[in-house]
C-alpha cells in the first residue's frame, strides 16, 4: 500500500529523481539506489515507484476509456489499471483499484456503452489497496462473484475500507480458470510482491487473428528481500517467461508503456498493444533490481 507515503511525498520524489539520481533518499519513500540499466534505460526503486503511481491526480483521474484488443477494454486511471472483459453473459472486471476510484471506473464502463451492473465476476492481480481496495464497493454495486488467489486471502482480509469486510466468493489456486460467456482466463500464481500475486492470461481474437494476452501482476521487490521472498521471485521470474505473450497488460500502466501505446491508437493502423518483443521488459527491470538489491543487502 503506497497511499500514505505517496500522498505526502510524490512531489518531493519526482523532484529528487530529476535532480539527484543515485543519491540516497533524504525522506520517505523507497531509496534512489541501487540503479539498474535495462535496454538503455536506468531505474531505481524510487523511479519505479514514481513511474507506477504517478501523482495523486494520476491515480484517480480516468484515462480515456478505450478498447485494448478483442473483448478487453481499459476502464482505469492514468496509472492504476482496470480492465473490463465483455462477454454475452455479462462482464469480468480486473482490479477495482482504490475504493474512491470505483465511481471513476463505473463512469468509464458506461462511456463505452456497457452497464456496470452487468459485471458478473471481479478479479484482482494482488492484495494491495491500490488494486483491490474497491472490491467491496464493486461487489455492493454489482453483486459480482469475487474470485481471489488463496495465497492472497490473509492480506486481502486486512483491506477493510470503512471497516467493510473484504468480499471473497471463490478461492482459486495456481492453474485454475475463470470462465464467463465463452471467455476463459487462467490464473498463474506469481508471488514475490505479495504471496498470492496473480498473473492472468487469456486468448483474444481481433481481425480474425488470435493473440495471447498476459495481464501481469507487480513483480517489484520490497525494500528488504528475505530468503523466502527471494525464493518466490526466483520461481516467478523463471515461470512467467514460459507464458505465450503477444500483448502485455499490467496492474500499473507504466509496466507496459500504456500512455505511449494509447497515444498511438489509430483507426486502420496496427494495434499498438500487440508488442511481443515488449512483453517481459518490466520483468527484466524488476529482476535486475532484485539482483542489485540482494547484492547491496550482502
Ligand atoms: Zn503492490
Amino acid at each position: 500500500m503506497y497511499k500514505k507515503t505517496l500522498r505526502a511525498s510524490s512531489t518531493a520524489v519526482l523532484a529528487t529523481i530529476l535532480s539527484s539520481s543515485g543519491a540516497l533518499a533524504q525522506q520517505g519513500g523507497p531509496p534512489d539506489v541501487p540503479a539498474v540499466t535495462v535496454r538503455g534505460q536506468t531505474y531505481t526503486p524510487r523511479s519505479i515507484l514514481a513511474r507506477n503511481m504517478g501523482t495523486e491526480e494520476d491515480q484517480t483521474t480516468a484515462l480515456a476509456p478505450h478498447k485494448v484488443i478483442g473483448n478487453i477494454y481499459y476502464v482505469g486511471t492514468r496509472t492504476l489499471t482496470s480492465y473490463l472483459i465483455t462477454t454475452p453473459a455479462g462482464h469480468i472486471l480486473v482490479n477495482s483499484t482504490y475504493e474512491r476510484n470505483v465511481p471513476v471506473i463505473k463512469k468509464s464502463v458506461e462511456q463505452l456503452g456497457f452497464k456496470f451492473e452487468d459485471i458478473r465476476i471481479l478479479l484482482g492481480t494482488h492484495a494491495h489497496g491500490d488494486h483491490q481496495e474497491g472490491d467491496a464497493a464493486v461487489k455492493a454495486l454489482t453483486n459480482a462473484q469475487v474470485v481471489v488467489m488463496a495465497e492472497d486471502v490473509p492480506a486481502l482480509t486486512n483491506i477493510k475500507p470503512g471497516g467493510k469486510d473484504h468480499p471473497i466468493d471463490r478461492q482459486i489456486k495456481h492453474g485454475d480458470t475463470v470462465t464467463l460467456g465463452g471467455t476463459t482466463l487462467t490464473a498463474h500464481l506469481t508471488p514475490g510482491h505479495t504471496r498470492g500475486a496473480t498473473t492472468w492470461t487469456l486468448p483474444v481474437e481481433e481481425a480474425g487473428k488470435k493473440h495471447n494476452v498476459v495481464i501481469t501482476a507487480s513483480y517489484r521487490a520490497p525494500g528488504n528481500v528475505t530468503p523466502a521472498i527471494q525464493a518466490e521471485f526466483d520461481r516467478t521470474f523463471k515461470y512467467i517467461r514460459t507464458l505465450p505473450c503477444d500483448v502485455q497488460l499490467g496492474d500499473h500502466g507504466g509496466q507496459y508503456n500504456m500512455l505511449a501505446k494509447h497515444a498511438r491508437i489509430k483507426a486502420g493502423a496496427p494495434n499498438p498493444f500487440i508488442d511481443p518483443a515488449g512483453c517481459w521488459i518490466d520483468a527484466e527491470v524488476q529482476e535486475a533490481m532484485l539482483r542489485a538489491q540482494l547484492a547491496m543487502q550482502k
